[in-house]
C-alpha cells in the first residue's frame, strides 16, 4: 500500500482515524448524497481492507459494527489500513428504506459495475442512473486501493447471522486457476470471520438476479478483490450480540490478513452452523395463495422434506386449501422468515440453507 491513503476528501494519517466524503448523487435541492468515509490507517504498511455497510438503507447493524471496530486503540496496533463507508445508501438510510426514493423499484445492491464495461452505443440508449454513476466513481477507489472487502448487511425477519459466499467467474480456461485461487482466499477470509457460511444462489440464478453487480460480487468478479457479504440478523433493528460477534469476526479477519497481532478471539453468543458440507441459500417454499401467514418454524430450525412450515389463512381466518398447511419440499435449515404476517401468491416464505454441491468457480456464460 502507499504510505498514505486518499479517498475523496479523507486523507489517511498514520495511527489516526481520518474522516471525509466521496461525493455521491447530486440532488435537485442542492448538495449531494455523500458517502461518508473513515480511514483507519496503521503506523505500519500492510493490506487495505474496505468495510462497507447499509447499501440497503434499513440495514443498520453494519454501521454500528464499523463504529465499534474502529477505535483509536485498534488503529494504534494496525498494520495497513481499513477504509470504511458506513452507508452506501444515504437516501435509504434517511427514509429507512431498502432502496432509494429516487430510484424506486431498483435494488441499489445490483448497481455496482459488472464485469463487462457498460457502453452507451447509441444516442437512444439510456445513460446509467445517477446512483450507478456514483457507485462507479466509488468503485474506482475500491479497485485502486482494496486488498480485501467485506460488505455488511442485515437479512430477513429474525434471521440468524451468516456470511454469504459468491461464485467466482472466469472467461477463458487459462483463467480458471487464478479464479480458484481467488475463491480459496475468500474461503480463508470466511473461515477467519467464523460465522455460518452460506453459498449464494446457484450460478444461473446469481446472474439473473444481478448479484455479480452487488458490492461483494463486483469487488470479486469485476475487480478480482477477495470479498464477501456478512448478513447480521434482521433489518430495521440492531442486535448488540450479533454486532459484537461481527466486530470479533472482523478482528479475526485482520489477524488472518496479518494486519493485527494476536490469536483469534472466540465468536460468542451467536449460533454457528457447521454441518460438515457446503450449504447454499434458496427461497422456499412459495405461498400458493395470497393470505395471512403464521409460521410454524423460526430461524435456526432444521426442516425436513414434508415438514409443515407455515399455515396460510384468508382474511376471515379460514385455512386456505383444506388445512392451510404449507410443507417444505427440501431438507435444510431456516435462515430467516421472508414475510411478516401477510403474503401474496408466489411470494417466498422462508430463506433456507440447503446442502450444496455446485461449483463455486464457474465459466462466465458467453
Ligand atoms: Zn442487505
Amino acid at each position: 500500500m502507499r504510505s498514505t491513503l486518499e479517498i475523496g476528501s479523507a486523507s489517511g494519517q498514520p495511527g489516526r482515524l481520518a474522516y471525509g466524503v466521496v461525493e455521491g448523487v447530486a440532488l435537485p435541492s442542492g448538495g449531494s448524497d455523500q458517502f461518508p468515509v473513515i480511514i483507519a490507517q496503521g503506523r505500519k504498511d500492510g493490506p487495505v481492507l474496505w468495510l462497507t455497510a447499509s447499501i440497503h438503507g434499513a440495514e443498520y447493524t453494519g454501521i454500528l459494527v464499523i463504529h465499534q471496530l474502529l477505535t483509536p486503540e485498534l488503529v494504534s496496533r494496525l498494520r495497513g489500513a481499513i477504509v470504511a463507508v458506513p452507508t452506501l445508501n444515504p437516501a435509504g438510510l434517511r427514509t429507512a428504506d431498502r432502496g432509494v426514493y429516487y430510484l424506486r423499484g431498483q435494488d441499489p445492491n445490483r448497481l455496482f459495475p459488472g464485469p463487462m464495461p457498460r457502453r452507451q452505443t447509441t444516442l437512444t440508449d439510456a445513460p446509467r442512473s445517477a446512483l450507478e454513476a456514483a457507485y462507479q466513481r466509488l468503485f474506482e477507489h475500491i479497485r485502486e486501493t482494496a486488498n480485501y472487502l467485506i460488505d455488511l448487511h442485515n437479512y430477513a425477519l429474525g434471521s440468524i447471522p451468516f456470511a454469504l459466499r459468491d461464485p467466482v467467474y472466469f472467461r477463458a480456461g487459462r483463467d480458471r486457476p487464478a479464479a480458484q485461487q481467488l475463491q480459496n482466499t475468500v474461503g480463508e477470509m470466511l473461515a477467519a470471520f467464523g460465522f455460518t457460511i452460506v453459498n449464494e444462489f446457484a450460478s444461473n440464478d446469481y446472474l439473473r438476479k444481478n448479484l455479480h453487480r452487488s458490492v461483494s460480487g463486483a469487488a470479486l468478479n469485476t475487480a478480482r478483490i477477495p470479498a464477501f457479504t456478512a448478513e447480521l440478523g434482521g433489518y430495521m433493528s440492531v442486535d448488540p450480540i450479533i454486532t459484537s460477534a461481527a466486530v470479533s469476526g472482523l478482528r479475526n479477519v485482520l489477524r488472518w490478513a496479518d494486519m493485527l497481532d494476536g490469536p483469534p478471539e472466540p465468536i460468542s453468543g451467536i449460533r454457528v452452523l457447521s454441518p460438515g458440507y457446503p450449504m447454499r441459500r434458496v427461497h422456499h417454499p412459495f405461498a400458493p395463495n395470497s393470505g395471512i401467514v403464521s409460521y410454524l418454524v423460526k430461524a435456526g430450525d432444521a426442516v425436513a422434506i414434508g415438514d409443515a412450515v407455515a399455515r396460510l389463512s384468508d382474511i376471515y381466518g379460514r385455512p386456505c386449501n383444506e388445512d392451510g398447511l404449507i410443507h417444505s419440499d427440501l431438507d435444510g435449515v431456516v435462515l430467516g422468515l421472508t414475510q411478516g404476517g401477510i403474503c401474496y401468491q408466489n411470494d417466498p416464505l422462508l430463506s433456507l440453507a440447503i446442502p450444496d454441491d455446485s461449483d463455486l468457480v464457474v465459466p462466465f456464460p458467453t
